[in-house]
């Protein structure tokens, strides 16, 4: 049983401005403040500041609850990988003994750099299609690229990314470096035979600030440009920091702006639509994806996610379509207006330590993501920088965006 003695002594004033969880159990889901969710044990997590714990002990006592651990918000969460604390190995020991365990799932290593700029693989474009609908701002296309001839075969998991190096040189007459791009299918590719890999592209085009004219990335529009047929260097994959987590049942938040959707895409499709594919993942966690775009013919894969959303109730998506929508204010609705409608929901979520908040596109969208955030944390008393960080730390706070 917990020590309380130990969280509240007078010795622990490094722990000020520090923020903990409790374990409780007994509750009710009416008598949890809004909606954190009862687990399936019965129990609840609630993150308390520390000037705090005093006063939330005793609204848990007075509804009923019995906190049975608590724990500094910031590693020591209970965690997919991690080992439980001794009393709750206890209790979990004895409940495996009254139910079967699960037998313990083969995780796959993540594969890094199988293919480096100096000596890429090539591999050839098998399908490449539009994205935007007519209407629509700028050019954005999903392409497939053939892997099978490799040797080794380049493999990769859902949040990773490749290196494209396109054909040509450089103003300085070297050759051009290679540009990443999020990887938008999952490890079994799109035909589902686990020898293709997919992006999500924007072509960039811009006005030149000091000439006016009009400019065009070098790396998107070659990939934007290809046929099938063609032939790409690749390289990669890399990235460890969007990976999804193992657990089956895990939350997770998804946010995104543009092709910030793809390594969503990859999620989603391995979590709802490749069911026999993956014996080893059987999705029952709630998922949620919040997608920024400037207008509806903007929305990427938008047939295939609003069918995902009818047929699984865990799977819930909300748009911020900027030049359409309006804030709360009368002005456009960016990814942070819809985040801050919400935000007392993904607060309690992610109060939670099976959940998880991925964020992917535009630089600087974090910002106002973490404006809307902090207000909802406020309300508890938590300092929500403070928070992010404890998630990170726990691996519970993706971000990549560029
Ligand atoms: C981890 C990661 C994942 C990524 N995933 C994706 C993805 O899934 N899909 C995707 O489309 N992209 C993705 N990108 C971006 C991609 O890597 C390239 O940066 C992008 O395609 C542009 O490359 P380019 O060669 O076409 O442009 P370049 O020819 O390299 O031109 C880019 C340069 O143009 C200038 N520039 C750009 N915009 C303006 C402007 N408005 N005004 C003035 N100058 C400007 C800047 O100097 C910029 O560095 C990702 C990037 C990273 C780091």
């Amino acid at each position: 049983m917990y020590n309380s003695s130990a969280a509240f002594s007078s010795s622990n004033t490094q722990y000020k401005n520090r923020l903990f969880v409790y374990e409780v159990e007994g509750l009710s889901q009416n008598s949890v403040n809004t909606q954190v969710p009862i687990r399936s044990s019965g129990t609840v997590f609630i993150t308390v500041p520390y000037n705090r714990m005093n006063q939330e002990m005793r609204r848990i006592n007075s509804l009923g609850g019995k906190v049975i651990s608590i724990k500094p918000a910031g590693g020591d969460l209970p965690e997919q990988n991690s080992q439980p604390a001794p009393q709750q190995q206890a209790a979990s020991n004895n409940k495996k003994s009254m139910t079967q365990a699960k037998p313990k799932k083969e995780k796959k290593k993540v594969p890094v750099n199988t293919y480096r700029p100096k000596n890429p693989f090539v591999g050839k474009c098998t399908e490449i299609y539009d994205l935007v609908d007519e209407g629509g701002i700028g050019t954005c296309r999903h392409m497939t690229f053939d892997l099978s001839s490799g040797d080794p075969q380049l493999e990769y998991i859902e949040g990773q990314s490749i290196g494209i190096v396109p054909p040509g040189k450089d103003e300085k007459g070297k050759p051009h470096k290679l540009r990443l791009y999020s990887i938008a299918s999952t490890r079994h590719g799109d035909n589902l035979e686990d020898k293709t890999v997919s992006l999500c592209v924007r072509k960039l085009e811009y006005k030149d600030p000091e000439t006016g004219d009009h400019v065009e990335g070098v790396c998107s529009t070659f990939l934007c440009n290809l046929n099938p047929g063609d032939d790409v260097a690749i390289t990669g994959p890399v990235g460890k920091e969007m990976l999804l987590p193992d657990d089956e049942d895990a939350n997770v938040i998804m946010i995104a702006t543009g092709t910030g959707i793809a390594p969503f895409r990859a999620y989603l499709w391995r979590m709802f639509l490749e069911g026999d594919k993956n014996p080893d993942y059987n999705y029952t966690g709630k998922s949620w994806l919040f997608f920024g775009i400037p207008k509806t013919e903007n929305i990427l894969y938008k047939d295939q996610l609003e069918e995902m959303v009818s047929k699984n109730d865990n799977f819930r998506m909300d748009y911020a379509i900027s030049r359409e929508q309006k804030n709360s204010e009368g002005g456009r609705m960016y990814i942070q207006h819809r985040i801050a409608e919400h935000a007392d929901e993904l607060w309690e979520m992610m109060q939670n330590p099976k959940t998880h908040t991925y964020i992917c596109g535009l630089k600087g969208m974090e910002g106002g993501i973490d404006e809307a955030l902090s207000a909802a944390a406020a309300k508890h008393d938590v300092d929500w920088t403070e928070y992010r960080k404890a998630m990170k730390k726990q691996h519970r706070w993706h971000v990549e965006t560029y």
